[in-house]
């Protein structure tokens, strides 16, 4: 592909292969070229050149998106790992603040925070993936129930648009478009530099965790929890229930008083049960026992609750399910649904799609369950249920027997609850891997009349020649 001296394109066929899948491993294309940008003069280059050719092109952080959204077929994939410096800190700023290389990962960015006794106000579940990308998808995290997603957090960003113009933004300079690259999945500009806000750290988190065998039980413990405001993270996965599934989730410490447990469980039903864990924020390592008064033992499965101590960096750095499995299994297919289901209509949707499951069909892949509310998220194309609480909820399946057909099933089975979910006022996360909303008319309905108004003004100002695309159908 021709190149001009102000910017390298990679054309080794061994990095065009890397560069044309991403997580998902269901999408795959063939990209012309990948930049590995060191400077935003070269992005701004880039950007003007592949105009005038009419060649596309798309940006990738990490590339954990399930279904091709972080790729770009016959066109240039922009490799921003390579970008990956912190530029400046105000540490001892009111809030403080970090200001990296968008190309940056979240675990760079808490090595730097945290030997300040700083952190982001919200994590990821997984440190590596990078900043640009999280902000991109909304970024949300196990605290995010009290603290939002982390594109509300972004202080200040800077964009390079698809004219090559390189321009500040935030709440209060150039609104319009940082309001579009924040969960825009890069098809307003790239972010090139991010202004990160931090706050004080924990150094240790009080950690409780219970199981709950109907989803009514589990809605109504984690309503009045969130409620309570108490816990600083709440998390859940619904787990097949088996005694050594259960042990595989809670402390090797607390795994005799579950076994005890489990052999008085005359109940032979469910085959699923809800594992949750709570986390205090605590700056002593001292057991505290008030913070078990805060659950209701009568919606608990058989009373069983555990309590432990952990670091905040052991924490927040722990592999989730999906990476173990990848470890032990290999790259494989994920077919995988991410919704944001309102909660009102959690218990029927969860109880129909539970009748349904088999344990088969997860191929070992987490379910994983985290609450949220909606007055705590502002970020204007993150899509949500309007009104107050809602849930996350992740079917992040694998295919474990590398079959197309069975992908194919898996896929259909994701749309179904999909439709069942939209029904009832849901929303998809679009990092998943489904396959709709695909093209404008489907996006939308799904961002409703006022908010598709200000993409389709967007486009026009920041992508109007349709050079930034990706495997999401925004615009096509
Ligand atoms: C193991 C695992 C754990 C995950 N954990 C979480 C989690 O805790 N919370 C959560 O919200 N999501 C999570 N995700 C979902 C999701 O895939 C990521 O939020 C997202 O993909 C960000 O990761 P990334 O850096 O790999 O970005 P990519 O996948 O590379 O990019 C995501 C999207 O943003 C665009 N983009 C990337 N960088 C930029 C940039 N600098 N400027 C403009 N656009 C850009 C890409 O084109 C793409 O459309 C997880 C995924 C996996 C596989």
């Amino acid at each position: 592909m021709a190149q001009t001296d102000l910017y390298h394109l990679i054309e080794n066929p061994e990095v065009l292969k890397e560069h044309g899948q991403d997580f998902g491993r269901i999408q795959f294309s063939n990209p012309l070229g990948v930049l590995r940008p060191t400077s935003v003069q070269e992005l701004q280059s880039l950007i003007v050149d592949l105009t005038k050719k009419k060649i596309r092109v798309n940006i990738q952080g990490s590339a954990h998106t399930a279904n091709g959204q972080s790729q770009c077929d016959q066109g240039v994939v922009i490799d921003l790992k390579s970008f990956n410096q912190v530029v400046q800190t105000g540490y001892d700023q009111d809030p403080p603040w970090i200001n990296v290389q968008a190309g940056i990962l979240w675990e760079e960015v808490l090595k730097h925070s945290l030997a300040h006794g700083l952190t982001p106000p919200t994590t990821t579940d997984w440190q590596k993936l990078s900043v640009g990308g999280t902000l991109s998808t909304g970024g949300v995290g196990f605290m995010s129930y009290q603290k939002g997603i982390q594109a509300d957090q972004v202080l200040e960003l800077e964009v390079v648009t698809a004219d090559g113009e390189h321009l500040v933004c935030s709440h209060n300079k150039n609104k319009r478009l940082f309001n579009l690259v924040r969960a825009g999945f890069g098809q307003f500009g790239w972010i090139t530099h991010a202004k990160l806000k931090l706050e004080k750290a924990p150094k240790y988190l009080e950690v409780l965790q219970c199981f709950c065998d109907s989803s009514k039980n589990f809605h109504q413990l984690i309503e009045t929890l969130v409620q309570d405001a108490y816990f600083d993270c709440i998390h859940a996965f619904l787990i097949p229930k088996s005694l050594d599934e259960m042990k595989k989730k809670v402390s090797n410490s607390d795994h005799n008083a579950l076994e005890k447990t489990w052999d008085q469980d005359q109940k032979a039903t469910p085959q699923w049960i809800y594992f949750i864990e709570l986390a205090k924020y605590r700056n002593h390592a001292n057991p505290d026992p008030e913070v078990l008064k805060k659950i209701d033992l009568s919606l608990i499965w058989n009373n069983f609750l555990t309590q432990n101590r952990e670091s905040f960096f052991d924490y927040i750095h722990k592999e989730p399910p999906l990476i173990e499995i990848q470890k032990k299994l290999g790259n494989l297919a994920h077919p995988e649904l991410a919704i944001l289901h309102p909660a009102n209509h959690f218990v029927s949707w969860m109880d129909d799609f539970i009748m349904n499951l088999k344990i088969k069909d997860m191929g070992g892949g987490p379910i994983l369950i985290i609450p949220l509310l909606s007055d705590k998220i502002h970020c204007p194309l993150f899509r949500h249920p309007i009104k107050g609480m809602f849930y996350f909820i992740g079917i992040l399946r694998v295919e474990d027997q590398n079959s197309p057909t069975r992908l194919k099933i898996l896929q259909q089975k994701n749309l179904e609850l999909y439709q069942k979910s939209i029904q009832k006022g849901g929303f998809r996360y679009p990092c998943d891997s489904l396959e709709q909303p695909n093209c404008p008319k489907e996006w939308r309905i799904h961002f409703g009349e006022e908010t598709w108004k200000k993409i389709e003004e967007g486009k026009k100002i920041f992508n109007s020649n349709h050079i930034l695309t990706n495997s999401l159908g925004w615009f096509d």
